[in-house]
């Protein structure tokens, strides 16, 4: 198992934090408070319950704007169920679990919730995607109200230009296969 790392930068303004590896101690947010931030989750698969307790206490001293993106499903089950998971953030995007039926094949898709991805809120059923190995049809491999909660409670407020710029660079480096 890997141990958790936290690299932190600067673009534009916003604090960009990228989480890897497997979280399961506290996190030091208190530089970041009254910053805006944008968290890349996308390289932290898990997150122990030791780790749950400590992210509640660590994200509580961070004041809006505070922004989650690339939440593996794992993450976005803490999300969901979670109470207190997100403090005063908003998860903007995530990656959904696909499975084919042809070839077996588990897969994520990173769905933006800022532009009409697999699921464009007209049916409560993410699309079906085309499998990367065998290019047969997946199908979203949770379930929709369960995997949304989250999503569907938490309207998305404005965002800036240029956090918007700094999400679509990250979302671009996120787009390779898992
Ligand atoms: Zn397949």
């Amino acid at each position: 198992m890997s141990e958790s790392r936290m690299l932190v930068s600067e673009r534009d303004g916003v604090v960009l934090v990228e989480l890897s590896g497997v979280v399961e101690q506290p996190l030091d947010f208190n530089a970041l408070a009254s910053r805006a931030v944008l968290m890349n989750l996308q390289h932290t698969r898990r997150i122990t319950s030791f780790g749950v307790r400590a992210w509640r206490t660590g994200i509580n001293v961070l004041s809006p704007p505070v922004y989650f993106i690339g939440a593996r499903p794992l993450w976005v089950a803490h999300f969901n169920t979670t109470a207190g998971f997100a403090g005063c953030g908003e998860l903007l995007s995530l990656f959904l679990p696909y499975a084919c039926q042809q070839c077996k094949n588990f897969f994520e898709v990173l769905w933006d919730r800022r532009v009409v991805g697999p699921f464009d809120g007209s049916s409560r059923v993410p699309q079906p995607q085309t499998c990367p190995r065998c290019r047969g049809s997946a199908d979203f491999d949770d379930v929709p109200n369960a995997y949304f909660a989250c999503c569907a409670r938490q309207a998305l407020t404005p965002r800036s230009p240029a956090l918007d710029a700094l999400i679509d660079s990250e979302h671009l480096r996120a787009s390779a296969p898992t």
